[in-house]
């Protein structure tokens, strides 16, 4: 019998660590991973036509529109559909109208796939901390986290310099204290739609407390599946 797909959505605050949980995730665990944020990232680096559209957008930490990033998701899961058997969703959806569109690829392109909601919670507080000492690796192909709190698991080994690729460590503009406030002030603006849009289509929400070491938040993703299994 084909096991059927899986398609994993992790809904968070900025700086809740989508990101890392979904690096373990290819990492350990051989999944796919899309992350919107990313390919806009890329764009910019790039000077693309469509990172010029986004760059003032994204600086100041405002969505960018649902059909461009609804666009870039389509493409990737058209493209991508046929080599996965669990992906993730990192920083998609953000609105319902991108959730319906997410629904409708899910329900009518990609053949036999289940969506599975996980929402990673965290205070504001510890966000604004961990995103003033969030380092990002400035090769737009790859774009590692790291951070510049000494007790942090994510601490550089080369000081400025990224473990990977070993290109130079930067920080993102949206880190800035002015734009991750607009970022936490949009994201609860839509967190709870989006989360009854969830419950009223009849998907559980999957809960995990990221206020913690990421070495905890694995362990507990880690249950998690194997409760769900
Ligand atoms: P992230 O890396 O997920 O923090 O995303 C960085 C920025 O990219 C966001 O603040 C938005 O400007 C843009 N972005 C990423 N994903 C989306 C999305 N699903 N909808 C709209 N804008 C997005």
């Amino acid at each position: 019998m084909n096991r059927k797909k899986e398609v994993f959505v992790f809904i968070g605050p900025p700086g809740s660590g989508k990101g890392s949980l979904s690096n373990y995730c290819t990492d350990k665990l051989g999944w796919k991973q899309l992350s919107t944020g990313f390919l806009c990232r890329k764009n910019i680096t790039e000077n693309t036509e469509i990172g010029k559209q986004i760059d003032f957008a994204i600086k100041s930490g405002k969505l960018i529109s649902d059909g461009l990033i609804i666009s870039m998701v389509e493409d990737w899961l058209l493209n991508n559909g046929a080599q996965f058997e669990i992906a993730i969703l990192d920083g998609f959806p953000r609105t319902v109208k991108q959730a319906e569109a997410l629904d409708h690829l899910i329900n009518n392109k990609i053949k036999d796939c289940v969506l599975r909601v996980v929402r990673l919670f965290i205070s504001d507080e510890v966000i604004v901390q961990r995103l003033a000492a969030r380092l990002i690796c400035g090769n737009s192909d790859c774009q590692s986290i790291y951070s510049s709190l000494p007790v942090s698991a994510l601490m550089p080994e080369r000081g400025m310099k990224c473990d990977k690729c070993h290109s130079a460590l930067t920080r993102r503009p949206d880190d800035e204290i002015n734009s991750v406030k607009e970022r936490l002030k949009i994201y609860h603006n839509h967190e709870k739609i989006l989360l009854d849009y969830y419950r009223d289509y009849g998907l559980s929400i999957n809960e995990v407390n990221v206020e913690k070491p990421l070495k905890d938040v694995f362990e507990d993703f880690q249950i998690l599946l194997n409760n769900n299994k």
